[in-house]
């Protein structure tokens, strides 16, 4: 049981972190803090919190456990504001979607990472943002990832897992490097995909035709598209490394698939869509493909 739970930006992510542990009867009190009153006063309308500042520095203030979600790029300046005021034995967490630049932030604000901070990430979330897109059941059978460092203390790290399991979340443990290959492969790229074929599509002379027509499978495709552009500006600005390779090899693999198609290679295409039918197939059923080498690439 959290007695005082601070979350520092209450969007969809601490908002649905809020309610989902109210519903569980696993919080005490919450105060928010956020950088606009209109958020935190629907936040308030909406039983999501208890409190409201607009001060990351009070918002900590007698809280056993503070939630960090505002965009990548306002991390260190939380970090910075609540040095030195929080609570004794107080846990602190994040639910950022990159989580080297969180610990490298960290290590800069406070001197060095601390024990007590136990970064993490839930894999979940919606094209929409704010408190008034979150759910009670967002995290409900997702995973949430924790990347613990040597010095965590085990203590923190058993209290964010509880805090995560009240939810109905699956928690999981990964080094921050390698969450951030995973992260990089399986959603951020994705989203790359989705951004750039809405954008390059919409600067077409006949986008008006293209979009009219577009079917279900192109809503489906293109949904996270609709996402927060700041939110996407700040995530691949903290892990362009493992991205940009993601994006060469995508480019590469794209690239292939052109020439294949130039050429009518008609086998190649077949063998292209059926490896990734079969792959897909198992992913959805929850077996893990078999990985085959690609002939000649
Ligand atoms: P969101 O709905 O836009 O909420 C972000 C909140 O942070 C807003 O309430 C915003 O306040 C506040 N905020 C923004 N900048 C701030 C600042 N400089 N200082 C204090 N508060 C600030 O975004 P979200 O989707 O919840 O994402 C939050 C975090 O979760 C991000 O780090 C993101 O990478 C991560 N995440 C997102 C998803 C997803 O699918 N959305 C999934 C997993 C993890 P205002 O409303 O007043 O601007």
């Amino acid at each position: 049981m959290i007695q005082r739970l601070a979350i520092i930006g209450v969007g969809l992510i601490g908002g649905s972190l809020a309610r989902a542990l109210r519903s569980a009867g696993a919080v005490g009190e919450i105060v928010g803090c956020g950088r606009s009153a209109e958020n935190l006063k629907l936040a308030f309308d909406l039983d999501v919190i208890d409190h409201c500042t607009r001060d990351p520095a009070i918002a900590v203030e007698d809280a056993d456990m503070v939630f960090i979600s505002v965009p990548l790029g306002a991390m260190r300046g939380v970090f910075e504001r609540i040095c030195g005021k929080l609570a004794e034995g107080a846990v602190v967490t994040d639910g950022g979607s990159v989580k080297g630049s969180v610990v490298a932030d960290a290590a800069v604000a406070f001197g060095a990472v601390p024990e007590w901070l136990v970064p993490g990430h839930p894999i979940a979330g919606t094209e929409h943002s704010g408190v008034g897109a979150s759910f009670p059941a967002l995290y409900h059978n997702r995973r949430v990832i924790l990347t613990p460092l040597p010095q965590t203390d085990p203590k923190a790290l058993g209290r964010v897992r509880e805090m995560w399991q009240a939810t109905g979340a699956q928690v999981t443990e990964m080094d921050p490097a390698h969450h951030d290959e995973v992260l990089a492969a399986t959603s951020h790229l994705p989203h790359m995909l989705a951004f750039g074929l809405v954008d390059l599509l919409s600067r077409q002379r006949d986008n008006d035709a293209i979009f009219r027509y577009a079917a279900g499978g192109f809503r489906d495709f293109t949904r996270i598209a609709s996402s927060n552009p700041e939110m996407w500006r700040d995530i691949c600005v903290a892990n362009a490394d493992a991205l940009s390779d993601m994006l060469a090899r995508f480019g590469d693999e794209m690239t292939g698939l052109a020439d294949s198609i130039r050429r009518r290679d008609s086998d190649d295409l077949l063998d292209i869509f059926s490896r990734a039918k079969a792959a897909r197939d198992a992913y959805v059923d929850g077996v893990q493909p078999e990985t085959t080498p690609r002939p000649g690439r």
